[in-house]
């Protein structure tokens, strides 16, 4: 913490990437992005304990800090901020609630989830002063949590959003793959077709989960949704995405994609 403070201190233009390691193109996306629009590039790599819930992953989440370090300096990142649990959670106790963009879908599935997030990114954001923070748009309802975060508490810091870095089978890239045997990394783009179908309007949420079902998928939720609210809409309308969850091969999986309205 004293490094980072020492690094960032007097710099008023920083551009912040918060991860939770394991890093991969998605996450270089976000640093590329931080890096072209310019200023002094700090990441973090932090595996959050407060966002998951009891059963989830914790233990078993690919951590790799030789990689992310690397991945890091060849992403040009300036400044690494590797914090532990200890010094981030040495408080007294104060906590985030999300806000109402939080209660459905991951929300409701993933209780204090969120406020596990706005939790630490409210203390990331403290902790490296940044005047940009760059979420991708992967993880939809983290980027709604985020900007009612930043809105509610009137944090100075400007949001960017950078698009999902996919496999060329349309599969999101994500720390979790790791998990995947590479049969049922290509079983697990159907997730993304299935999305792609509702977008174009060639299937129905109905005939989506059908299939998704008969392909072995555990589905938790496929909508439609407008994303600033994370409301379902019962007709896609300008800006909205499509959103869903599902269980395949034991490893859970997010994806949205933009709805194609005309
Ligand atoms: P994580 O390490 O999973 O917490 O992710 C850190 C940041 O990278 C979050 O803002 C994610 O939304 C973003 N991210 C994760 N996967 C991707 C991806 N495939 N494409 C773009 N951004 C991603």
């Amino acid at each position: 913490m004293e490094g980072l403070r020492r690094e960032c201190a007097g710099r008023r233009d920083v551009a912040f990437v918060p991860t939770m390691g394991s890093l991969h193109e998605g996450h270089k996306a976000l640093l590329r992005e931080a890096r072209l629009t310019g200023g002094f590039v700090v990441a973090s790599v932090f595996v959050n304990p407060t966002q998951f819930g009891p059963g989830e992953d914790f233990d078993a989440y690919p951590r790799d800090e030789a990689g992310d370090l690397a991945a890091l300096a060849e992403a040009g990142c300036d400044v690494a901020f590797l914090p532990t649990a200890a010094e981030l959670y040495a408080d007294g106790g104060t906590r985030v609630l999300a806000g109402a963009v939080a209660s459905r879908w991951e929300g409701e599935l993933r209780p204090g989830h969120f406020d596990g997030v706005a939790t630490v990114l409210a203390k990331l954001f403290g902790a490296v002063g940044p005047c940009r923070a760059y979420f991708g748009l992967k993880d939809l309802q983290q980027c709604a949590v985020v900007r009612a975060l930043v809105e509610d508490l009137m944090l100075p810091v400007e949001l960017r959003w950078v698009e999902t870095v996919r496999e060329p089978s349309g599969l999101a890239l994500s720390s979790r793959n790791r998990y995947f045997t590479d049969e049922q990394r290509a079983g697990a783009a159907a997730l993304y077709a299935a999305l792609s179908a509702c977008a174009t309007g060639e299937s129905s949420a109905e005939e989506a989960r059908h299939l998704l079902a008969e392909r072995g998928f555990d589905i938790e939720y496929l909508a439609c949704v407008d994303p600033r609210t994370m409301q379902e809409l019962p007709f896609p309308a300008p800006g909205a995405r499509w959103i869903a969850a599902a269980r395949y091969c034991g490893v859970r999986l997010i994806d949205n994609i933009a709805a194609h309205t005309a």
